[in-house]
Parts: C-alpha cells; sequence; structure tokens
C-alpha cells in the first residue's frame, strides 16, 4: 500500500538533511508518495508568509508529515513556523527519544529514554505585552486538561515500549501554581498506572542528575520549556543534536522532525549528520505501523554509525555520502 505522506524540506540543512533521510527510506522498500510543500524563510521570500495555508491542509490531508527545520527569526520578524503548526494542528506531545548508539563518542554509554514535553502551552503560547517602555511580559500557561493528556501520554507510551518509570520534572516550588497544577495533574494519573513507577523533582535537580547519571531515566515527561531544554541537554549526553530525533504527536496527525534546528553555520555545505532525520523518519515508520522496515533502517543506521560518520562525530562522511552508507547497510 503506497502512504501519502507530507515533506517539508524546510530551510538551512534541511533540505540536505530531509533528502538524506527520504533516500533512504524510499530505498528501504516501503512505498510512500511524498507530497513536498515549502514553509519557513523561502515561502516567506516568495509568498509573504513563512506558513501558507496548502502546507498546513496538505499535512491535515495525508496526517503525517517530515519535516526539515525551520529558521524562526530571534527577538523579531514572524512568529515561529514550528510553534504555529504545532498549535494550528493541536499536536500536543513532543516526543524525543535519547539513546546511546555503539561507535559514537559521547559522556554517556547504555543511555535509552524518552522525554515527552507538552507541546502546546506554558511559556510558548506567544502571550507578550510591553508594560511600559521598560518591562516585558510573557504568559505562561498551564491547564488541568492539557497536564492531563501529556502525563497520561507519557505512561501510556512507557507502557507500550516496556518502559518502567515516568520522572515529571516541574519548578512547583516557586510556581506553586502553574507548575503546580502539572505536578498534581500528573500525581493524579500516577495513581491509574500502578505498574509504572512514577517521581518527580525540581527542573534545576534533574539538570544535574540527567548529566550525571541519565541511565537512571526510562520516561520523562515536562511542560514545553523544561522538555525543550532537557531534551538538547540529553542529545548532548549521547553524542549531539545530529543524532536526535523527534516527533510531535496529536489525536490524528503527527509530524516528524529532529531536534535540531536549520543550524545556518554549516548549511548548503554537505556536512550535516542526516542521523536525526533519519531516525525521526523510523519513528514515522514505527508509527503508521512499518515497524519491520523501521527497525531495518535503524539497524543500517546503527551498523553505519559503528566505524563511520559525519564530521560532528569526528568522521569524514559528507551528508549525502553518509546517507549511500546507511542504504548500502540496509
Ligand atoms: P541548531 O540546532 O540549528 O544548531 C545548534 C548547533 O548544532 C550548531 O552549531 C549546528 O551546526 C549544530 N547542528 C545542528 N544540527 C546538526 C546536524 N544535523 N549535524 C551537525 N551539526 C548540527 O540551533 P540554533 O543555531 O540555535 O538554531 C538555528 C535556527 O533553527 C533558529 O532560527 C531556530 O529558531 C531554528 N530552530 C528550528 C527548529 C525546528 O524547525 N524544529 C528547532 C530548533 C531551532
Amino acid at each position: 500500500m503506497a502512504y501519502n505522506i507530507t515533506l517539508i524540506p524546510g530551510d538551512g540543512i534541511g533540505p540536505e538533511v530531509i533528502g538524506a533521510a527520504r533516500k533512504v527510506i524510499d530505498a528501504s522498500g516501503v512505498d510512500i508518495s511524498w507530497e513536498i510543500v515549502e514553509a519557513g524563510a523561502i515561502s516567506n521570500k516568495n509568498l509573504g508568509t513563512p506558513l501558507p495555508n496548502y502546507v498546513i491542509n496538505s499535512i491535515k490531508k495525508n496526517k503525517i508529515a517530515l519535516k526539515g527545520p525551520v529558521t524562526t527569526p530571534i527577538g523579531e520578524g514572524f512568529k515561529s513556523v514550528n510553534v504555529t503548526l504545532r498549535q494550528n494542528l493541536n499536536l500536543f506531545a513532543n516526543i524525543r527519544p535519547i539513546k546511546s548508539y555503539e561507535g559514537i563518542e559521547s559522556i554517556h554509554k547504555n543511555v535509552d529514554f524518552v522525554v515527552v514535553r507538552e507541546n502546546t502551552e506554558d511559556l510558548y503560547t506567544g502571550i507578550e505585552h510591553m508594560v511600559g517602555e521598560d518591562a516585558a511580559e510573557s504568559i505562561k500557561i498551564i491547564t488541568k486538561d492539557a497536564s492531563e493528556r501529556i502525563c497520561r501520554f507519557a505512561f501510556e507510551l512507557a507502557r507500550r515500549e516496556g518502559r518502567k518509570k515516568v520522572t515529571l520534572v516541574h519548578k512547583a516550588n516557586i510556581m506553586k501554581l502553574s507548575d503546580g497544577l502539572f505536578l498534581r495533574c500528573g500525581k493524579e494519573i500516577a495513581k491509574e498506572y500502578t505498574d509504572i513507577e512514577f517521581e518527580d523533582i525540581i527542573v534545576d535537580a534533574m539538570s544535574m542528575k540527567l548529566v550525571q547519571n541519565p541511565q537512571n531515566y526510562d520516561v520523562i515527561v515536562a511542560p514545553n520549556l523544561y522538555g525543550d531544554i532537557l531534551s538538547d541537554l540529553s542529545a548532548g549526553l549521547v553524542g549531539g543534536l545530529g543524532l536526535a530525533p523527534g516527533a510531535n504527536i496529536g489525536e490524528d496527525i503527527a509530524v516528524f522532525e529532529s531536534v535540531h534546528g536549520s543550524a545556518p553555520d554549516i548549511a548548503g555545505k554537505n556536512i550535516a549528520n542526516p542521523t536525526s532525520a533519519i531516525l525521526s523518519g523510523v519513528m514515522m515508520l514505527k508509527y503508521i505501523g512499518e515497524e519491520r522496515v523501521a527497525k531495518k533502517i535503524e539497524n543500517a543506521l546503527a551498523e553505519t554509525l559503528k566505524d563511520k560518520g559525519t564530521i560532528d562525530l569526528g568522521g569524514n562522511l559528507g551528508t549525502e555520502e553518509f546517507a549511500q552508507e546507511v542504504i548500502k547497510n540496509l
């Protein structure tokens, strides 16, 4: 059966890493009809909007998208395409698996956990205003519905993947109302999952513990901002952003994308690591039920990483050459 999937190359290194991921997926034998749509800086320049309606419509129609990173202007300019997409399509869960691969030089070995990040609210709602000229306010929103939904998602993921523990991250000692609500919701949901261990921890302490003993964690659930920061930190523990895949999941729509951004410093040079884009594709294949093909690609990738890598991993392969090595190992 052919799957119709939306492909958003994005900008910066996006077209390079997504192009590589697409080649690997196409070579794996799965029959995908890609609908390619542009978003971000390119469509902003050509069409005056970074997120044209046809992008949203394509994802709504196909229900699945593989997306490259999109540059967001800092402190000015258009609102983040990523945040807008997540809000418009109600992609409430951001899933970021963190896993060690053999052959990768990294601070830690034998790490295997998943960060489940709430994806629609917290400080990312973009509700900000100036108070006079010398102060600014950003509003942090935490709701019971979204908190319960993401915590339930984390426990369900733990059960599905045979994981044993859920760790909830918060700062409820200071933000007693907002983070306090998130924590209370987590504690309530935990009561329904007596087969899974539950603990909670304050985000600053968690940052230290993750750096010292990441092997202690299995599923981490967090509000948007802490989840965003901790997942980049975690990627750094196992070899860097070039290795970290991700998925934005809603009720019936899912958008798969790397944790990393558009990396303008290395764009257009054929040196970006496509591993995270390929692994995002692996997550996508698992999601659509192509478990066997997903495993085949992950194994080929793991085999390739054992003795070959891109520049960020201390190797000398270009983006394209790395993808060709993975294809050889399929
Ligand atoms: P970044 O993730 O793009 O880059 C951080 C560092 O990691 C850079 O040194 C970069 O060269 C390196 N890096 C990232 N991906 C790599 C890869 N695949 N292979 C090798 N090295 C890699 O973060 P940034 O520089 O803070 O952000 C750049 C732009 O990307 C910003 O406009 C930001 O808003 C945007 N961004 C987009 C997304 C997304 O579209 N989902 C996510 C994060 C950041």
